[in-house]
This record gives structure tokens, C-alpha cells and sequence, in this order.
């Protein structure tokens, strides 16, 4: 009867403990899910109002303080919280700023930590997104923020060198991980930190500005399609070169063949040498900056351009007013076959566009006062708050005005490195048409 029993019992056993077995790696499973679970739990739960979470879910990174109900447990400035709408559903993970109106700058729809894994992931997407619609480019922005799913990072590579920048609290935070990431991507011979954007001071950051590793001694040599254009990586405007038009310059350029070209607000002279390299008979480059029409001179010498170039520092209101006012009867010969504006944003602000939009009628106005029958304006806005259709109408009115009909003959944008999110419509800012001066009419 035992014996039996004992008989009958052993199999039993075996399948108890396989069955032990198995809930036993259950169990750590579970273990460990439970663990990641409150490492998570113990992260700090940002609670959106009712209504706020659309935009999240959206794919808009930004969460003001205004869309915030709750926030469960204190966190630290910088550090990584949940987020969750009023229901209480996961939303994502974010950098947390209670000194920013920003309150929450959303990371992943996902639950990420920052850490290296995360920013090599990212920075390799984004760099294969530029490889993807620039494929012979050697200096472009490789982290676009937000267009790139890291809002508060902008990293930039002029040839072999990167310059930083971080307009954040927590992006600012990790920079040493980001560089590290950098390092190991692209290996860089030096890398450069231009922190200087005034938004800092809204995140509660002072200007940080310097090498982050390497050594570089004087300007980087730049080549973007084929030209070079010597930058001053440390003291340029915004991180060097304004990347953003790389694509237009071909494309303007276009228009160039045989042409007396001016080129209004030039800097170091993109738009004017690509214009004179595509064949322009005669280009003049006016900046307000002295230094950056020596620097646009150098850079024609350096290119072979020089003999078809002149460059010239004015105010372009001043230099327009002087070669456009005319005495009763006085007759305005127009001089130029393409005219190139490409003005720095006249408004930061909603409440500035006013004065922009005169700003913006005044310039084009005389432009075309300027252009010859059949010329071709080629004209650019990166005001965010000045929409495409409003540009189109400040330039229709000019053209009333000025009495030119005009015929659009291209539309531009910010080249591929810096991706529009269609989310998110603060990442399109730069706009471009070119205009045709109708003859016929
Ligand atoms: N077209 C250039 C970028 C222009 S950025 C390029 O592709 O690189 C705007 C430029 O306008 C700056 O170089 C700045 O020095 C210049 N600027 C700003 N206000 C000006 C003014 N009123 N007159 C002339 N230049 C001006």
C-alpha cells in the first residue's frame, strides 16, 4: 500500500517540480518586471489636464505648465518623469523643468532613461535620415531637437569637426554622455560647445561656450557643394554657417546663368557664390557685417570667384533707399536679372509681426524697383511667426505697389537636415519663393 503510494507519488513529484521549475522563472520574470515596474512607479508621474494629452499623443514635445494637474512626488529639475493624461493613461517620459514654462520636454512615447544606449539610438537615426536626402554632404546638422526627437539638442558637423549646442536643462545635464555618444559616432577631431542661444535663460542657463575635446586653431574650411567657405566655428553666426539654405543656394543658383545678381543680407557669401560659380556675369554681396563680408571676399578669392564678385558692408534699408528714391520724373533704370534676400528673422515675437511686415514690404518693394522685366526675385523668410501665405501676401503688396506682376517660379524650404515634423510647426520656420517679374503684362 506505502510502497504503492510512494510509487504513485514519484512522478508526482517530478511534476511538481517542473511545475515549480516554471513559476520559479515565472516568478523572476515577474520579479523583475515588478522591479522595472518601480523603478518606474518611483518616477516622479506628471498628470496633464483634461484635453492637453491630443497633443502629446500627437507627437508635440512640449508640455507647458499650464497643461499640468499634478505632479505626484517632487521631482528634480532636469530629471526624467511620466507623464500620464487625467485618466491616468501612460503617455511617455520626458525631462522635467519646473524654471521652464516648458514644464515637460517629452523624450519617448516609450519608458527611457537618457542614458548613452538611448542618445546613440537617436543621434544614429538622425544621422542616417541625412545620409538618406543629402548623401554627398560632409557638413550638415546631424541633431535637428525636436525635428529629431531630442528637443533641446542641436549638434551640427562642419567636416571634421561638431559644434554642441543645448537650449535645455536636461539635455544640458547629460552633455557629457551626448559627447561621448558624438565621439564614438563620428570621431571628431575636435568638438566645439556654442550654447549661447537666448532661450537658455528661459530654462534657468547661463552661455556655456568653448572646446568640449580636441584642438582647434583657427576657421574650419567648409565645403558645402563643392565651394569652400573658411568658418569661424567659435565666433560665427548661429554654430558657424547658416546650414539651413545649403540645398537653396543650388537651387537659386539656377537662375544665375549670364545674370547681374545682388545679393542682399549675403554673410559670408553662399547665395553670391554659388551665383557666381553657376555663371552670373556680375554679383554684389551687401551684409551690414563687416566681418562677414571679409570673410565673403576671402571666401571668393579662395573659390577662383573673385574677378565676378564685389562685396560691400551697408545697411540693405540704407543701400535700397539710396538707389531707389528718384526726383519727380526721374526715371529708375532697373539693374538686376536676380535679386537675392535673405534677411535675418525680423520677429522673435507674436507681437513684433507688424513691424516685421514692414520690414519685410519695404525690402521687397525696392527690390523690385531694382529688377529688370523677366528678373527673378529669390526671396526668403525665417520668421516662425510670418507664415508662408502672409509672406505671400507682404510681397504681393510690395508688388502692387512697386506696379510688377509676378509669376512664382519656385518654392524652397529648410534643407533635409533640418526635418519639418508636420506635429510639430515650430520646426518649419525658414520659407523661400522665387518670383518672376511678368513682361507682357
Ligand atoms: N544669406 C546668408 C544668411 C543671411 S543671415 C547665408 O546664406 O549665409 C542674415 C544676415 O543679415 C547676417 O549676415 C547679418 O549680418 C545681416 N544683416 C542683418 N540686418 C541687416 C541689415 N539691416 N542690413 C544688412 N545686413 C543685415
Amino acid at each position: 500500500m506505502m510502497q504503492g503510494c510512494i510509487q504513485s507519488l514519484e512522478p508526482r513529484t517530478f511534476e511538481i517540480r517542473r511545475i515549480l521549475r516554471r513559476s520559479n522563472s515565472r516568478l523572476a520574470q515577474a520579479r523583475r518586471a515588478a522591479k522595472l515596474w518601480g523603478h518606474m512607479e518611483t518616477l516622479p508621474t506628471v498628470v496633464l489636464r483634461p484635453g492637453e494629452a491630443d497633443r502629446v499623443i500627437a507627437g508635440h514635445p512640449w508640455i507647458y505648465a499650464g497643461s499640468v494637474l499634478r505632479v505626484t512626488a517632487p521631482a528634480a529639475d532636469g530629471a526624467i518623469v511620466q507623464v500620464k493624461d487625467h485618466r491616468q493613461r501612460f503617455l511617455g517620459t520626458g525631462f522635467f523643468n519646473s524654471r521652464s514654462k516648458i514644464r515637460v520636454r517629452m523624450l519617448s512615447r516609450e519608458r527611457v532613461s537618457a542614458d548613452y544606449q538611448f542618445f546613440h539610438e537617436r543621434i544614429e537615426a538622425a544621422l542616417a535620415l541625412r545620409r538618406k536626402h543629402m548623401p554627398t554632404a560632409t557638413s550638415f546638422r546631424v541633431v535637428n531637437a525636436e525635428s529629431d526627437f531630442l528637443s533641446g539638442l542641436i549638434v551640427d558637423k562642419y567636416e571634421d569637426v561638431l559644434v554642441l549646442q543645448t537650449s535645455a536643462l536636461g539635455m544640458d545635464q547629460r552633455k557629457d554622455v551626448i559627447v561621448s555618444v558624438l565621439q564614438a559616432l563620428f570621431a571628431p577631431r575636435a568638438m566645439v560647445e556654442r550654447s549661447d542661444s537666448a532661450s537658455r535663460k528661459f530654462e534657468g542657463l547661463a552661455e556655456s561656450n568653448g572646446l568640449l575635446m580636441g584642438a582647434l586653431a583657427g576657421s574650419v574650411p567648409v565645403r558645402l557643394n563643392g565651394l569652400v567657405f573658411e568658418t569661424n566655428l567659435t565666433s560665427g553666426h548661429k554654430t558657424g554657417m547658416y546650414l539651413d539654405q545649403q540645398l537653396n543656394y543650388q537651387l537659386v543658383s539656377k537662375c544665375a546663368a549670364g545674370a547681374q545678381v545682388l545679393d542682399c543680407f549675403s554673410f559670408a557669401g553662399g547665395f553670391a557664390l554659388h551665383a557666381a560659380r553657376a555663371g552670373a556675369a556680375h554679383v554684389h554681396a551687401v551684409d551690414q557685417s563687416e566681418e562677414a563680408i571679409a570673410q565673403a571676399q576671402q571666401n571668393a578669392v579662395a573659390n577662383g570667384l573673385a574677378e565676378r564678385c564685389s562685396f560691400e558692408t551697408a545697411n540693405v534699408f540704407d543701400w535700397f533707399k539710396a538707389r531707389t528714391v528718384t526726383a519727380p520724373h526721374e526715371k529708375l533704370i532697373p539693374r538686376f536679372d536676380l535679386i537675392i534676400l535673405d534677411p535675418p528673422s525680423f520677429t522673435r515675437s507674436r507681437a513684433a509681426v507688424p513691424d516685421a511686415l514692414r520690414g519685410y514690404k519695404e525690402i521687397h518693394l525696392r527690390a523690385l524697383k531694382l529688377l529688370k522685366p523677366g528678373g527673378t526675385l529669390a526671396t526668403f523668410c525665417c520668421s516662425h511667426h510670418v507664415d508662408a501665405n502672409l509672406f505671400q501676401d507682404v510681397i504681393n503688396a510690395a508688388a502692387y505697389d512697386a506696379k510688377r506682376v509676378l509669376r512664382r517660379t519656385a518654392i524652397y524650404t529648410q534643407s533635409p537636415d533640418h526635418p519639418v515634423l508636420l506635429a510639430v510647426p515650430e520646426t518649419e520656420y525658414l520659407k523661400g519663393f522665387a518670383f518672376e517679374v511678368a513682361q507682357q503684362f
